[in-house]
């Protein structure tokens, strides 16, 4: 019989060897207290260091925890989309691999995701990443909104938690991963933002300049642009009975 899971965690993992460890010791704390049933799915995106070794050892010892390995590297956005693939239960959460996002903030957005949203969006309160990267992301975000008409304090934030069925219906493309809140928002998702934790980043290195993150950032938000101005929706008035076709 297959376990019905309440919550499914994605991490997308790229040489993150020595975070991993802790971040599941730090999910395990955070989730054992709500007395859940969830599942952790790593996500290797092919990484080159011992991370796929670590994950290995960590899905023997943690029943919750359970690893795909992509072949190679394809990114986060991809690394995102194969765990919603493989996700169990019928809301996702996404945090990175690093321990910069905080599992004990789990709790209380489940709480406000229970209240009958279809999104919940952390948005980093005090963000611990060098200057040129805060400046970054605030101009990315100011940009994003101007652009979408939207009003989302930070679609860079990993710490999200999602309908499984509506974040599987979203457009899948390089860079997606950055404009989760209006994909889902095209899809009829309600969503609501909360304050959580951020934190440096110790062991292990980012893996986006300033520079090429703009640049690639700034061509996606013209696509999801384009895809906002010819999104449709419909809604069925009426359909004829059903016909037995045997
Ligand atoms: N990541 C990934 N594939 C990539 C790049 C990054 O799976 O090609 C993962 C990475 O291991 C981390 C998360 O995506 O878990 C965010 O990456 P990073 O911390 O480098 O981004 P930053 O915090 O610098 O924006
Ligand atoms: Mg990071």
């Amino acid at each position: 019989m297959t376990k019905n899971y309440d919550l499914s965690l994605v991490i997308p993992v790229y040489n993150e060897q020595d975070n991993l460890r802790k971040l599941m010791q730090e999910i395990d704390s955070a989730l054992e207290p709500l007395n859940i049933s969830y599942e952790v799915v790593f996500v290797d995106d092919g990484s080159k260091d011992a991370s796929l070794a670590v994950l290995n050892e960590i899905s023997t010892a943690y029943e919750a925890a359970r690893y795909i390995s992509f072949a190679e590297n394809r990114g986060q956005s991809a690394a995102f989309c194969a765990g919603f693939d493989e996700a169990r239960a019928p809301r996702v959460a996404t945090m990175d691999a690093d321990l910069q996002n905080d599992p004990a903030d789990l709790p209380a957005m489940l709480s406000l995701y229970n209240e009958g949203y279809k999104m919940v969006i952390g948005w980093r309160g005090k963000r611990k990443d060098v200057w040129i990267k805060r400046v970054g992301s605030k101009f990315a975000n100011a940009v994003r909104n101007k652009l979408t008409k939207e009003s989302v304090k930070d679609t860079g934030c990993s710490l999200k938690i999602m309908d499984t069925e509506t974040v599987c219906a979203i457009p899948r493309f390089n860079g997606m991963h950055r404009f989760l809140p209006t994909l889902m928002k095209m899809q009829g998702a309600t969503v609501a933002e909360t304050k959580v934790n951020h934190r440096e980043r110790h062991e292990g290195e980012s893996k986006y300049g300033t520079l090429d993150r703009a640049i690639a950032g700034g061509l996606d938000l013209l696509g999801v642009c384009w895809l906002q101005n010819r999104h449709f929706s419909y809604s069925v008035k009426e359909r004829s009975s059903d016909k037995d076709n045997s």
